[in-house]
């Protein structure tokens, strides 16, 4: 008998986090995954979590299927790839016209998009959801970024309502338009995660490296900008991070970890499609190349023997200038990846509304932080797509961005890398100059390539008389 609300395939970390927290609101989840184990070990957590008469297991896929109500939303949370394209393959023969998928899990957008015109003609809806907020945030609220087919949204739409985090009493999940939109929005949050994360670890370089501040030192200063302007999310666990003290030798864990990030993609994907759509996301890229430096650590290592370790004096910047510098990088970078969505809202004709992205952005998913209240505050007014002209945010980077300047300076001078931070002022400076240096640029082309260049009122398609240089 079709008893539950939702079911939901997948009992991996997020999936079964994910079904706890359905049933914690109330509403009947029945759920199935591959193995037997993962079902058996989510009925034993259920249970001990009390919540054991709103979940129903199911073992087969048909039986798992004719559990849930129709017309029929149905979670997948897969790993992303061919799992997912396999699982819409095995649920297909049981599913009717008006049925719903939900695929929750870090999809490609163009691979969500393919699905969404798959299933659009046999009358299957498809929707792509993004879902921000790791494990914690699956459990007890992340950040629901929806795509795919209206109609099927509507009824998932108090579940996944439900289940996102709160923000002042208005849920972080929201519909943002057809097709791989929800996925393509979290993904660009993704990359502006990685944004945050880099600029971050850059700074923490000047204080352990310049400053010569200890681990518990910083993690004093991280507490205190969580009370600021800077306040988020990711500077909070920062100052955890920080803290946190080694059992086995008593020394900052910070400092036993090896320097090597790993990533899984979807910086990547954001650069890309910023890059593919004219749009610089120069911050986002320089946080993508940073992790990529950092994994090479026998080259790293190889090369500082044949240059000798950075000549790393003492340097001058105070921790405030390093407070706004890092506000100052993330307002650029934040503008960077809202001008990324509007771009692909536009060619893509998905109308994504800035103003409710930043809403659903300020609780549950890990870029959370107390700027992007004001963010959507810009938006809803109507202002501008690029935030750094938007007058709050002008105001923001008047104050801070010749702390920024004298950071990424005295990084330069002292050898710090800093290739987020820096890659954010020279965004800027070139944003905000109305005489670029591209007319040389121009020149050389039309030099070589006969490209053409504009003179103003002289016409776009003119070309110089220039010497030739062949046989030289
Ligand atoms: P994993 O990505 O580790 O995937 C494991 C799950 O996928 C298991 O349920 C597994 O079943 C199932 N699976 C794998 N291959 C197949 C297949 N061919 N057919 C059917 N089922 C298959 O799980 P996570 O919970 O970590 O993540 C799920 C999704 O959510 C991923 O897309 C991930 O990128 C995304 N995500 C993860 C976050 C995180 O913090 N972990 C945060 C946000 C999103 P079985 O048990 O049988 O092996």
């Amino acid at each position: 008998m079709a008893t539950a609300d939702i079911g939901l395939i997948g009992l991996a970390v997020m999936g079964s986090n994910l079904a706890l927290n359905i049933a914690e609101k109330g509403y009947t989840v029945a759920v199935h995954n591959r193995s037997a184990s993962r079902i058996d070990e989510f009925t034993a957590e259920a249970k001990a979590q009390g919540l054991e008469q709103n979940t129903i297991p199911k073992y087969d896929l048909a039986d798992f299927v004719q559990t849930v109500k129709a017309p029929r939303s149905i979670i997948i949370m897969v790993k992303a790839g061919k799992p997912v394209d396999d699982m819409i393959e095995q649920l297909l023969p049981h599913l009717e016209p008006g049925d719903a998928i939900i695929e929750c899990g870090n999809s490609l957008f163009t691979d969500t998009q393919r699905r969404f015109d798959y299933l659009k003609p046999k009358n299957i809806g498809y929707l792509g959801v993004g879902v921000s907020g790791g494990e914690e945030g699956a459990r007890h609220g992340p950040s629901i970024m929806v795509g795919g087919s209206k109609d099927q949204w509507h009824n998932a739409e108090a579940v996944l309502t439900a289940i996102a985090a709160q923000f002042n009493g208005e849920s972080c999940c929201a519909y943002l338009g057809e097709g791989g939109a929800g996925h393509f929005v979290k993904t660009i949050h993704n990359g502006i995660e990685y944004g945050d994360m880099q600029m971050i670890a850059e700074v923490y370089g000047v204080m352990r490296d310049g400053l010569g501040m200890s681990a518990k030192e910083c993690a004093e200063v991280f507490k205190k900008w969580n009370q600021g302007p800077l306040n988020s999310y990711l500077i909070e666990i920062t100052g955890h991070v920080l803290d946190a003290v080694d059992d086995q030798t008593g020394k900052p864990l910070v400092e036993l970890i090896l320097d090597k990030a790993g990533q899984k993609g979807t910086g990547v994907w954001s650069a890309i499609v910023a890059q593919q759509m004219g749009v610089p996301a120069t911050a986002i890229e320089g946080a993508v190349a940073a992790r990529s430096i950092s994994s090479r650590k026998d080259e790293r290592v190889a090369a500082e023997a044949i240059y000798g370790k950075p000549n790393r004096a003492k340097t001058d910047v105070t921790l405030e200038d390093l407070e706004k510098a890092l506000l100052a990088g993330k307002i650029v970078s934040y503008a960077q990846g809202f001008a990324v969505i509007a771009k692909a809202s536009e060619e893509n004709g998905w109308a994504l509304p800035l103003a409710t992205i930043a809403k659903i952005w300020r609780a549950g998913c890990i870029i959370r932080s107390r700027f992007l209240d004001q963010m959507s505050s810009a938006y809803e007014k109507g202002e501008a797509v690029n935030l750094l002209v938007v007058p709050d945010f002008v105001a923001i980077m008047k104050d801070s961005h010749l702390s920024l300047r004298k950071v990424v300076a005295a990084a330069a001078t002292g050898e710090f890398p800093m290739i987020c931070l820096s890659a954010a002022l020279s965004y800027f400076d070139s944003y905000r100059q109305g005489q670029g240096t591209a007319n040389l640029i121009q020149g050389q082309r039309d030099f070589f390539g006969a490209h053409g260049f504009e003179i103003e009122g002289r016409g776009s398609d003119l070309h110089g008389t220039w010497p030739s240089t062949l046989g030289k």
